[in-house]
This record gives structure tokens, sequence and C-alpha cells, in this order.
């Protein structure tokens, strides 16, 4: 089964080829979908001057991309168009006009190909993406999903059991990162930049909030830090520039305890020995070797996923697709109508499944 994944939800435009194993007969496990090729385009120069993504752009800017990607994908994978037998789309949530435009082309192929088509759950893609990873998961599992617009700690037992522990009340994990890099002046998103300078500076030099670290629950609240690093920018004044790499740094640690911490306690919560991280902010590297010493030494195993798969792509979307159709959690229909859902609480489609 050869399943075409297409993404549109922001400000990339991804797609991918992923191939469905059978299952062998009294098989144990399902075989991990293959992803046999995917290509993406990111709008990020375009919106850069904008200081974010402005949405009309993004829409015909998706316009422009998503065909050019496709015929890019299938020969990447030496498979014809007629060779599809899915096409699968992000259905929310996500900018209305962006998604729209994915919505409107896999509907389209699929009524022209004669082929059934699936709209999936963008934040399901990046939760199920460690899957291709080299080390794929198993359920269950504790996800720590830290993304550009979300911030959630799950308890995932299965494709399509999700059950929110936490939540951010306010900013997600890169909204922090790239509202932190807009005030340091690094540009936009910039979580990769201010990442890159903060390997550079003092952790310890500036004493910044970990808010609702001692909470008791496992919600978040990330808007406090970033008014805590605008006050410490101006206090500073022109000594900024010479203090940018610690405020980075410091900036950075603060995000990173609070994740990590928050991840723990909910390991300890759900009595689960196994954590998943996915969203952009997953490709974070202090994240990534913070959380690592502290599962070792826990004896809990940490799964992410391949570094250029943690931000927004097709491959995730044609994963997500494959493993519902594969758990049987979801049927593939003819129904062309589509629409899409720009407001979609994960943990809404478990009833749907
Ligand atoms: P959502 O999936 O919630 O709709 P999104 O699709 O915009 O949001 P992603 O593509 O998963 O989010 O991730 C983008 C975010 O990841 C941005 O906020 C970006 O700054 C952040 N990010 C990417 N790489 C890093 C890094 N190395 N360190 C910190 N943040 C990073
Ligand atoms: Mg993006
Ligand atoms: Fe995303």
């Amino acid at each position: 089964l050869l399943i075409l994944g297409i993404e549109s939800s922001c400000d990339e435009t991804g797609v991918a080829l992923v191939r469905v194993p059978d299952t062998a007969p009294g098989a144990a496990a399902l075989p991990v979908p293959q992803l046999l090729a995917h290509a993406l385009h990111s709008q990020i120069d375009m919106h850069q001057a904008y200081g974010g993504v402005v949405p009309e752009l993004a829409s015909r800017d998706h316009i422009r991309r998503v065909l050019p990607l496709t015929t890019q994908v299938l020969a990447d994978a030496g498979e014809p168009l007629s060779a599809v037998d899915v096409v699968a789309y992000t259905r929310g949530p996500g900018l209305a006009g962006a998604l729209l435009v994915g919505a409107g082309v896999a509907c389209a192929l699929g009524a022209a190909l004669d082929v059934p088509v699936l709209g999936v759950h963008h934040l399901e893609g990046h939760l199920l993406s460690p899957f291709l990873s080299a080390d794929p998961p198993e359920f269950p599992f504790v996800a720590l999903l830290v993304s550009g617009g979300h911030t959630q700690l799950m308890r995932v037992d299965g494709v399509g059991r999700y059950a929110i522990l936490g939540e951010t009340i306010d900013d997600a994990a890169g909204e922090a990162f790239d509202k932190s890099a807009k005030l340091l002046g690094l540009g936009y998103p910039g979580g990769p930049a201010l990442s890159r300078l903060a390997e550079q500076g003092d952790v310890a030099a500036f004493k910044l909030p970990r808010p609702l670290l001692h909470s008791g629950n496992l919600d978040f609240s990330f808007a406090g830090l970033k008014t805590a690093v605008l006050t410490q920018a101006q206090r500073l004044g022109d000594a900024l520039e010479a203090r940018k790499a610690d405020l980075a740094a410091s900036t950075e640690a603060a995000i990173v305890e609070v994740l990590v911490k928050k991840t723990l306690a909910a390991l300890d919560a759900t009595g689960l020995r196994r954590v998943v991280v996915a969203g952009g902010v997953g490709a974070n590297r202090r994240l990534r070797e913070q959380l690592n010493a502290a599962c070792q030494q826990r004896r809990v195993r940490v799964h992410y996923p391949e570094l250029h798969l943690c931000t927004d792509n097709g491959a995730m979307i044609a994963l997500a697709a494959a493993m519902r159709l594969q758990a049987g959690q979801q049927q593939a229909g003819r129904d062309y109508a589509f629409d899409v859902k720009p407001r979609w609480p994960l943990d809404a489609i478990v009833a749907a499944a």
C-alpha cells in the first residue's frame, strides 16, 4: 500500500511517499511503515521580513509548491502517480487558507486517481514521527509534544489513544524560544538561532523564572518568561549586545529545565518507562542532552524524531495515515467534499477513532 502525504498547515509545504508493508499472518507487531521519499519547501525566507507568518502569503506559496514537490517525491521514489493507493493530507489544526490548499490538492488527486483520501491531525503526525527514526518507540509511552504552537504532555497507549496529562496555559515552548529570540534581535523563527547563540553563553548568568515548576500539576506557562527576558534586555540597555549569548543561554536553560522536570513528573504520575519527544523544539540540543541524562539515570528510554523530521514535514502526515489504517483506527474514504479544522484538539480525535 502506497500513501502520499501532503502537509500545508503553516509555513512548510511537505510531501512524502510511505509504503505500508503487508502484515505477516500471526505477526506479533505491526510492521513500521517505510519512508520512500519526501520533499519540503520552507517559506521561512519569505515570512522573515514580516517577523512572522503572513497567512495569505503562506496559502499562495503552498499553491505554487505542492505539485512540483509531489512530482519530485514520486520521481525520487521511482513510482508513477498511478501507483498511489491513498492520499493523506493535514486536515488541521493550522491556518485555514493554508490547510485548504493541501486538502484541495489531496482530494483532487484522490478523485482523479479514484483512490480514497484521509485527513490527518497535524499533531498526531508530530507525535508519531519518531516511528520513522532508526530507534522507533513501542507503546505505551509518555509524549512530550513541543512545537511552535503546542506544548503538551500525553499518555499514549496506541494510535489514536491519547490522554492529555498537562499542557501550556499560555505560550508554547517554541513560542517562548521564538519570542525571546525576537527580543534579542535574532530574526524569525528564532528558536534555532537562540539555541546556537546559547552555546557560547553562561546558563547561570541571569536568574529567570521557571514558571509552574512546582505547581504540582503537569501544566506549563511560558508567557512570564518572555516578559522576564524583555525586562533583562531593557535593564542591560547598551550592554545587551555583549551579554546576548549569556541571556540566550539563561533563557534556553529555563525553558529546558521546566520541560525536563515536568516530563519526569509525568513519568512518575503514569509509572511509564518510555518517553517520546516530538515537535520542532525536539530538535533542541540542550533539551536532548538534559533529558537523555535524566532518563539514563532513571533507566527510562527516550525516543526522538530524526532531526530533519522534528519540524513540519509530509513524512509524518503519510506516516500517521499509514499507522491509522494499519491499526484499523480509521478508514480512508471517497468523500472528496473536504473540510479543514483550523482548531482541533488532539484528544478530540480519540472519540472519532
Ligand atoms: P504546531 O505544530 O504546534 O502547529 P509548528 O508546526 O509551527 O506548530 P513545528 O514546526 O513543530 O511547529 O516547530 C517549529 C518550532 O520549533 C519553532 O518555534 C522553532 O523555533 C522551534 N525550533 C526548531 N528548532 C529548534 C531548536 N533547535 N531549538 C529550539 N527551538 C527550535
Ligand atoms: Mg514551521
Ligand atoms: Fe507543526
